[in-house]
């Protein structure tokens, strides 16, 4: 067995980042910004209101609020936002304004409307208190100014920072590409789609998992079915993988059985690169991973059973497929936590991950519970799981220790009752 830090570290160092591409705006959720990108507009792009009201001249309202003191001011026109007004507005004038709507020539300040009387039909507003010179007014530039950082390098794309860059006219963002994944499911046993199932046969899972945990990162699934145990299929679904996919995930095939065809045809087809690991983890401890002749695709030979092929994504492919990406924050975070329950263990040489569920208390403390079910093959519990609590070969922790757990999906916590995840818990900026 090789440890699990060995075993990654092989993995990334032949997964490196994708070369600066771009992407359309719109598709550049989640990407990594391969170059820092200067603003050559300002934001907002000239004076204008933040309010509905009347625009006027702040001196002209100087004596309004004192006694009787009321500023009568004359209408000289409307102004609608992306129209502006033809004409000035003079001393003793206003203008009606709308939010958005740039602030006529002569004007300075805004009197919202709410705190306006109008007379004669509208052609008066009476003003009753004295209005702030830049009262209510949006100033050129006061979001961004020419020539600030718009776009980090190596920052994340947000749905935020797309409307940054919407709003200086850029169409195409410049970013290190995601990668397209192909899946590709192996077992003579497996039989996907509906319809009843032939005797010693059973349901395709992991492709359906590992197509989600692929889409969950933002990154492109291509399907690439199933193929039995069968050295020419597998050849075949690889050929005609590695002209649309920058990375492969098989699963199955990576055990010590006859029929653990993925480790022969990768060695076959990765020119001796590939590499058949024993991993000191439980579960996920077979794993394949060798690199595609004259392609360097790499291919992820992930074992069969369907936890061990989510825990293998999660250890390996993630890791790497991040750095694909251009992120340099890899790994899931970790955190410690107070088992709620018996994390004990024996010692055989191997990190134990268990499907649990943890949670955030009164204090602020992360807590942990096991989730009934840790055999490999009881993907029920990996489904509820929000985490993997991280037990090193020993005797694990009992009730009432700490234990490490590592977070998979921080957004979802636990039962009732438990508070919500801090934001700082959150895994993976960049
Ligand atoms: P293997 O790694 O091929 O020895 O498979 C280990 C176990 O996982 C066996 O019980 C397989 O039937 C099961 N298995 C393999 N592939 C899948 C799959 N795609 N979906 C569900 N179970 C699978
Ligand atoms: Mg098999």
């Amino acid at each position: 067995m090789i440890p699990l830090s060995e075993a990654q570290q092989f993995v990334l160092d032949a997964c490196p980042r994708s070369a600066a591409g771009t992407v359309l705006l719109d598709h550049a959720l989640g990407c990594v910004a391969a170059e820092s990108i200067l603003a050559t507009e300002p934001v907002p792009p000239f004076v204008n209101s933040s309010m509905d009201g009347y625009a006027l001249r702040a001196a002209d309202t100087a004596g309004a609020g004192a006694g009787d003191g009321v500023a009568r001011l004359q209408v000289v026109g409307t102004v609608m936002a992306g129209a502006p007004l033809d004409g000035t507005v003079g001393p003793g004038q206003a203008a009606r304004i709308m939010t958005g709507a740039p602030l006529p020539t002569g004007a300075d300040a805004v009197s919202p409307l709410e705190e306006v009387r109008t007379e004669r039909d509208g052609a008066v507003v009476l003003i009753e208190g004295a209005v702030a010179p830049g009262a209510f007014v949006r100033w050129t530039g006061q979001d961004v100014a020419v020539g600030d950082v718009v776009l980090e390098q190596g920052s994340v794309i947000t749905p935020g920072r797309i409307g940054v860059l919407a709003a200086q006219g850029l169409t195409d963002v410049p970013v290190h590409p995601m990668p397209r994944i192909g899946v590709l499911s192996t077992g003579d046993e497996l039989v996907s789609g509906p319809g009843p199932l032939p005797p010693g046969k059973i349901r395709d899972a992991n492709r359906h998992t590992l197509i989600a945990l692929i889409r969950q990162e933002g990154w492109t699934a291509v399907d690439l079915g199933v193929a039995g145990d069968d050295e020419a299929a597998l050849e075949r679904a690889l050929d005609g993988a590695r002209h649309r996919c920058d990375a492969i995930v098989t699963s199955g095939g990576v055990s010590v059985g006859d029929l653990d065809v993925v480790k022969l045809v990768l060695s076959k087809r990765s020119a001796g690169t590939m590499r058949w690991m024993q991993v000191a983890i439980r579960p996920a401890k077979p794993f394949a991973f060798g690199v595609l002749d004259g392609s360097g695709i790499p291919v992820f030979g992930l074992p069969g059973n369907p936890v061990s092929a989510m825990v293998s994504f999660e250890l390996f492919v993630r890791p790497a497929a991040r750095r694909m990406s251009g992120h340099t924050t890899l790994h899931r975070p970790v955190v410690a936590a107070v088992a709620d329950d018996d994390f004990r263990r024996r010692p055989d040489g191997k990190v134990h991950y268990l499907r649990s569920l943890a949670t955030v208390d009164q204090g602020g403390q992360w807590r942990v519970r096991r989730l009934a079910g840790q055999e490999s093959h009881q993907l029920t519990a990996m489904a509820e799981a929000n985490a993997l609590a991280v037990l090193p070969d020993g005797d694990g922790v009992p009730d009432g220790g700490h234990v490490q757990v590592m977070l998979l999906d921080p957004g979802r916590v636990g039962p009732a009752g438990a508070s919500p995840v801090p934001s700082s818990s959150r895994g993976g900026v960049t």
